[in-house]
C-alpha cells in the first residue's frame, strides 16, 4: 500500500500567522491520521522575495507548536537544477515557449485580467524567440477545460485558455515560476495528498494541466477554508498578518481546529501542543470542515 504523504511548504517571504497554522494543522493530521509521513518544504523559489531569517523563523514556529516532520527540510533554493531539467523537457516536447511581453506591455494592450491575474492572449507563441533572456510560458492549447474534485469544495474546473491563457514557467530574470517548482517537488518527494489554502483552488488547475504535460501523477487535494482578518480580509502576510504568538499555542492549535470544523475539548487548552496534535490525529475528522470562511474573532471564540 502506499503511504500517505502530505507536505506543508511555506514561502519565507514573512512570518506563519494563524491561516498558515491552519494549514500546517490540517496537513499534519491527514497524514499522520492515517500513519503516513509529513514534509515540509520551504519555497524560497523567488528568492527576491525572500524575507532574511524567515525560513529559520518558520522551523521555530513549527517546533513551538510541536510539529514534527519526516526527512530533512526542503529548499526550493537548492533545486534549481531539477526544475531546469523538467522545463527542458517541457522545451523539448514544444510545449513551452519564450515571450517577451511584460507586464506593463499588455495592461498598455488592454488585455483582460482573471482570477490568477492578466490573461496571455498568445502574441509571441509563433515568434520563435530564444529562450535567453525572455520569459517562458507553457502553450494551453491542448486541454481545455482542467478539473478536480477538491475534497472540500467539491468539482472544481477552469477553462484555462479562457481563464489564464499561457503561464509563465520561469520568468525573464530566470526565477522558476512557483507552478513548476511546486509541480517538480510534489512528484519528486512523493506527495499524494496535498492540503493548503482555498486561495490555491485555481492555481490547482494549473499544476494538473502540468503534471500531465510531463507525466506525472495527480495527488488528492483538499483546500480549506481562509480565515478573515477584522475587515473581512483573507490572513496573508502580504495584508500584514500577525505573527503566530508563541505565548500559548495549545489555544491557537484549539482554535485552528474549531476553524476546521473539529471539536476539541476546551481544557486541552491547558496541556502541551503535543498532547493537542495527538488529540487531532486520533480525532481527524475531515468530512467536518466546509467552505466557509471564518473571521478570526469567531475561531477565537470571542
Ligand atoms: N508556498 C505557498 C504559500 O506559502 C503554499 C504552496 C502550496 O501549499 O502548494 O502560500
Amino acid at each position: 500500500m502506499t503511504t500517505p504523504t502530505g507536505r506543508f511548504a511555506p514561502s519565507p517571504s514573512g512570518a506563519l500567522h494563524f491561516g498558515s497554522l491552519v494549514a500546517a494543522l490540517a496537513s499534519y493530521c491527514e497524514a499522520r491520521s492515517r500513519q503516513g509521513r509529513w514534509l515540509l518544504r520551504i519555497e524560497d523559489v523567488d528568492t527576491p522575495r525572500v524575507v532574511a531569517g524567515a525560513g529559520d523563523q518558520i522551523l521555530r514556529d513549527l517546533e513551538a507548536f510541536g510539529f514534527e516532520w519526516d526527512g530533512g527540510v526542503v529548499y526550493q533554493s537548492e533545486r534549481f537544477d531539477q526544475y531546469r531539467h523538467y522545463l527542458e523537457q517541457l522545451i523539448d516536447q514544444g510545449d513551452c515557449y519564450a515571450c517577451e511581453c511584460s507586464r506593463r506591455m499588455l495592461r498598455e494592450q488592454g488585455v483582460q485580467s482573471g482570477a490568477l491575474g492578466l490573461i496571455y492572449p498568445g502574441l509571441c507563441r509563433t515568434r520563435g524567440l530564444a529562450p535567453e533572456n525572455h520569459s517562458l510560458r507553457l502553450l494551453t492549447e491542448a486541454d481545455q477545460r482542467v478539473g478536480f474534485r477538491d475534497r472540500v469544495y467539491g468539482e472544481f474546473a477552469l477553462d484555462l485558455p479562457e481563464c489564464v491563457g499561457d503561464f509563465v514557467l520561469r520568468r525573464r530574470d530566470n526565477i522558476y515560476a512557483y507552478h513548476l517548482a511546486v509541480v517538480v517537488d510534489d512528484e519528486l518527494q512523493g506527495i499524494n495528498q496535498v492540503v493548503r489554502g482555498a486561495d490555491l483552488l485555481e492555481n490547482t488547475c494549473l499544476h494538473l494541466y502540468l503534471q500531465r504535460r510531463l507525466g506525472f501523477s495527480t495527488p488528492s487535494y483538499m483546500h480549506l477554508p481562509l480565515v478573515n482578518n477584522a475587515d473581512g480580509v483573507k490572513l496573508s502576510k502580504q495584508t500584514g498578518a500577525d505573527p503566530l504568538d508563541h505565548r500559548n499555542p495549545s489555544r491557537l492549535l484549539l482554535a485552528a481546529l474549531s476553524h476546521l470544523g473539529q471539536q476539541p475539548p476546551r481544557d486541552l487548552e491547558d496541556g502541551n501542543p503535543r498532547t493537542v496534535l495527538q488529540w487531532s490525529c486520533d480525532h481527524w475528522n475531515a468530512a467536518a470542515i466546509t467552505p466557509q470562511r471564518s473571521p478570526i474573532a469567531e475561531t477565537f471564540g470571542y
